[in-house]
């Protein structure tokens, strides 16, 4: 699917230029741009992309200018690495909610294209993974303006996963005593979290089976951190008292077994009224279906 090619070049060329530069946990500068690469391939983005991301720092970071990029790699991946090096320049400070609209909105409009700020976001993920080699002050900086701007962009792009992540690194960095101590509730419900999708799992499975729904996949899984203890904060309530710890998905293959399967579930398990929502015939506001 990708042109391996042009990305062992951009690669060669982001090597050349960061070469002596170390990261501060002592590894490679280049490493730094093949793991944001490498989570852009996991997000089935596309070789331009891909390309813009090994050559992300490089016109921050060394001599090469955007215009020896788009020489060698074209105006696409020139144009990316350009907004790139637009808006690593800027810092937000604040914590009011229209400020961080106001940031984002200015983000988006001097990215242009959508895939800067997707690179963004991959570049700011590896970051927070690796943020324990910063010190204090700047972690907290990081941490908060990730929950603050990058999460919910991440949001807005559909990036779910990548949104769950940013906002549990960032949990980890500005509450680290409750977040330790969630992580030690959660790890501790575990088997009993099993037990229960195991218990709802088969009856479902079997029901579907009866319907004659075939090629369905059921799992479950943990709720990211950050939203299980934002709840417990709006609600005010202890952990043991959040019911939407466990996500439940069912899978089908058409719209029409999705809510023939949805019949299924309202027959085995009543709906809490007031609390249904049906994304399929009204999407989300970032059109999530
Ligand atoms: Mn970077």
């Amino acid at each position: 699917r990708l042109d391996l090619d042009l990305l062992a070049r951009a690669y060669r060329m982001s090597a050349e230029a960061h070469r002596g530069q170390k990261r501060l946990s002592g590894d490679e500068f280049v490493s730094h741009s093949v793991s944001v690469a490498t989570i852009l391939v996991d997000q089935q983005m596309d070789t331009t992309t891909v390309a813009a991301a090994l050559l992300h720092d490089v016109v921050e970071d060394s001599q090469v200018t955007v215009d020896d990029i788009r020489r060698e790699f074209g105006g696409e991946v020139a144009d990316l690495v350009d907004g790139l090096t637009k808006i690593a320049s800027l810092t937000f400070r604040s914590t009011e909610e229209e400020q961080a609209e106001n940031y984002r909105k200015l983000l988006l409009s001097i990215a242009r294209d959508a895939r800067v700020i997707i690179i963004k976001l991959a570049d700011r993920l590896h970051n927070m993974r690796t943020i324990e080699f910063l010190p204090p002050e700047k972690q907290r900086r990081i941490a908060l303006e990730t929950r603050e701007i990058y999460a919910p962009l991440a949001h807005r792009f559909g990036m779910a996963g990548v949104k769950a992540e940013l906002e549990d690194l960032a949990f980890k960095v500005l509450e680290p005593d409750d977040c330790a101590a969630l992580v030690r509730q959660v790890r501790a419900k575990q088997e009993e979290r099993e037990q229960t999708i195991e218990r709802l799992a088969g009856p479902l499975a079997e029901e579907l089976t009866r319907a004659g729904i075939t090629g369905f996949d059921i799992t479950g899984r943990p709720k990211n951190l950050w939203s299980i203890y934002r709840k417990m904060k709006m609600r005010e309530k202890p952990f043991e008292e959040i019911y939407d710890v466990i996500a439940f998905r069912v899978i089908v293959d058409n719209v029409g077994q999705c809510y023939e399967t949805l019949g299924h579930i309202h027959a085995l398990w009543r709906p809490v009224p007031g609390r249904f929502k049906d994304y399929i015939a009204i999407p989300k506001s970032n059109m999530y279906q």
